[in-house]
């Protein structure tokens, strides 16, 4: 058997940025770069791209990307970051860039697709013909696959902006500047900090806030369950992978939410359907570097 190409993956998240130098799965080599300016951060990962091309015959490179972005491959904004909070970002070419630094076939979809497509692939969701990967981190973002394809449709899914029937009815107005208290308003690290009044880090394992996050982040499950008929969601990101106790919180929740309208939501159920990342922090360059083979050939 021929063994698969090596390949380049990109993560661009909204702190920092991780890079894998892969064959299949097996991930040969790591950086990471922090998120700044465009042009610095795109700088760092053209050199750590180019110092892996220096010793090895790379085949593709692929970029999992904060969003929105425009993955319509007919349309003269095809590749870049278009319209975002992130300061500077807005209008950036991503894709622009790396062929232009690089000139190897650059494959481009959402982080959270990105990480979807790696965990269907070779982690939690494997053989699953409809599956979500939930991010709870600095934002909140959901990928779906569907018969094995990221879901982009007009443009691609933003779930993490849904508006929710929240836990706490009054009080704290939500931090997304667009919509307040959609869910990325109420249970990404920001909005965290902004309810508790401390960095979400130093809130107590034992404030009762982590009941309205987990209670938040059901109704988001329940949610995708309605939306998607999944066969898993896999859910992580900083938030989650640093409060563990948040995941089966969540899932009480969500049972709770769907009130046993669906057949098979039994907490056992639950727990095989609603599940932690298997490739942990590579979820999303690992991910990149399917779209770097998808854009090489099958
Ligand atoms: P990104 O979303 O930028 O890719 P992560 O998924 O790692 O990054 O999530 C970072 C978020 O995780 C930060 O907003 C931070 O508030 C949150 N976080 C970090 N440590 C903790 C913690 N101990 N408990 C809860 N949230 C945390
Ligand atoms: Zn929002």
């Amino acid at each position: 058997m021929t063994q698969p190409p090596l390949l380049a993956g990109l993560e661009l998240g909204g702190t920092k940025c991780n890079a894998v130098l892969a064959r299949g799965d097996m991930v040969i080599d790591r950086a990471s770069v922090p998120t700044t300016t465009p042009a610095a951060t795109l700088a760092a990962l053209t050199d750590v791209v180019r110092h892996w091309t220096s010793s090895h015959a790379i085949a593709g490179l692929g970029v999992a990307s904060f969003g929105p972005l425009c993955l319509d491959r007919s349309a003269t904004d095809y590749g870049h970051i278009i319209a975002t909070p992130k300061p500077g970002w807005s209008n950036t070419d991503v894709v622009g860039h790396f062929i232009g630094k690089l000139g190897l076939p650059t494959g481009f979809d959402t982080d959270v697709n990105g990480a979807a497509l790696a965990e269907g692939e070779w982690g939690a969701a494997r053989d699953c013909d409809v599956h979500a990967y939930v991010t709870v981190g600095t934002g909140v973002g959901v990928g779906i696959v569907i018969d094995g394809q990221p879901l982009h449709g007009r443009l691609h899914p933003e779930a993490g902006h849904m508006r929710i029937r929240r836990a706490d009815r009054l009080g704290f107005e939500g931090s997304c500047p667009f919509h307040g208290d959609c869910v990325e308003g109420l249970v990404s690290g920001p909005a965290i900090a902004a309810r508790a009044g401390v960095a979400a880090a130093l809130v107590a394992d034992s404030d009762p806030l982590w009941d309205i996050v987990a209670a938040d982040i059901g109704e988001l499950l329940a949610n995708l369950i309605l939306v998607l008929s999944p066969r898993r969601i896999v859910i992580g990101g900083g938030v989650l992978q640093r409060r563990p106790q948040l995941l089966a919180m969540a899932r009480r929740a969500t049972q709770a939410t769907l009130n046993a309208y669906l057949p098979d939501q039994s907490q056992d159920d639950l727990a095989a359907l609603i599940v932690p990342p298997h490739l942990g922090l590579d979820a999303g360059a690992l991910g990149a570097t399917i779209l770097a083979q998808r854009m090489i050939g099958p």
